[in-house]
């Protein structure tokens, strides 16, 4: 059984036992090994740079990119008018395209849960960290999934994780250098699980999120 990175900014090089999504930003990137996909969109950090709407689409059509993002708004960056512009033109491609979504977002849950709810597609919130109220109202939104990673490291773990079933939750490592097998087993500690039911069940999580075609 693989491991699954839902969201990295790393290649895992050597380490063929995970499967990942890796952000690639605007950038194109083909892979050649069945476990290397990636994810394209504009960054909420990275507004400034051109953004072109015709070229995301491309990058969305590439056969190794089976998602959008990391996309979304970020409260502690500036130019929230110009980030909220950015994420809806970007999101009106992935409707278009019904592709899977990678949400980053800071202190914006309010606005983006408004933006994100004809979204078809799965949608998954990276790096998620809530309070219990709007995690219960996307919780009853059967198509979002919820992702972690250094939070669950912390001595004080996102009270919202006690509400979220293993059936809704990936792992990630996002940008640090540790395998996401270390998040597995932490996560596996803290919701009494055994690991290997966790692998099996986050497994699952991907198929239903990205088809069939992952069954190994
Ligand atoms: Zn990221």
């Amino acid at each position: 059984m693989k491991w699954i990175d839902i969201h990295t900014h790393k290649a895992y090089k050597y380490q063929c036992d995970v499967i990942f999504i890796r952000n690639a930003f605007l950038y194109a990137y083909v892979p050649k090994q069945l476990n290397y996909f990636c994810s394209n969109g504009l960054h909420p950090w990275y507004i400034n740079q051109p953004f072109d709407s015709n070229e995301l689409l491309q990058l969305l059509n590439q056969e190794s990119t089976i998602a959008l993002g990391e996309i979304g708004l970020d409260r502690l960056k500036p130019n929230f008018n110009q980030q909220l512009d950015l994420f809806k033109k970007q999101l009106k491609i992935g409707q278009q395209l019904n592709i899977p979504l990678i949400l980053h977002c800071v202190k914006a849950y309010p606005e983006i849960i408004e933006l994100i709810k004809d979204y078809q597609a799965p949608i998954i919130f990276h790096q998620f960290q809530c309070n219990i109220h709007l995690t219960k109202f996307l919780l009853n939104q059967t198509n979002v999934y919820f992702s972690f990673g250094k939070q669950l490291f912390r001595k004080q773990i996102p009270p919202c994780l006690d509400l979220i079933p293993i059936e809704r939750i990936f792992l990630e490592t996002d940008t640090s250098s540790m395998h996401v097998k270390d998040c597995y087993k932490q996560l596996a500690k803290i919701k009494h699980v055994k690991l290997e039911a966790l692998q099996l069940c986050i497994e699952e999580n991907f198929i239903a999120v990205f088809g069939k075609q992952f069954r190994t």
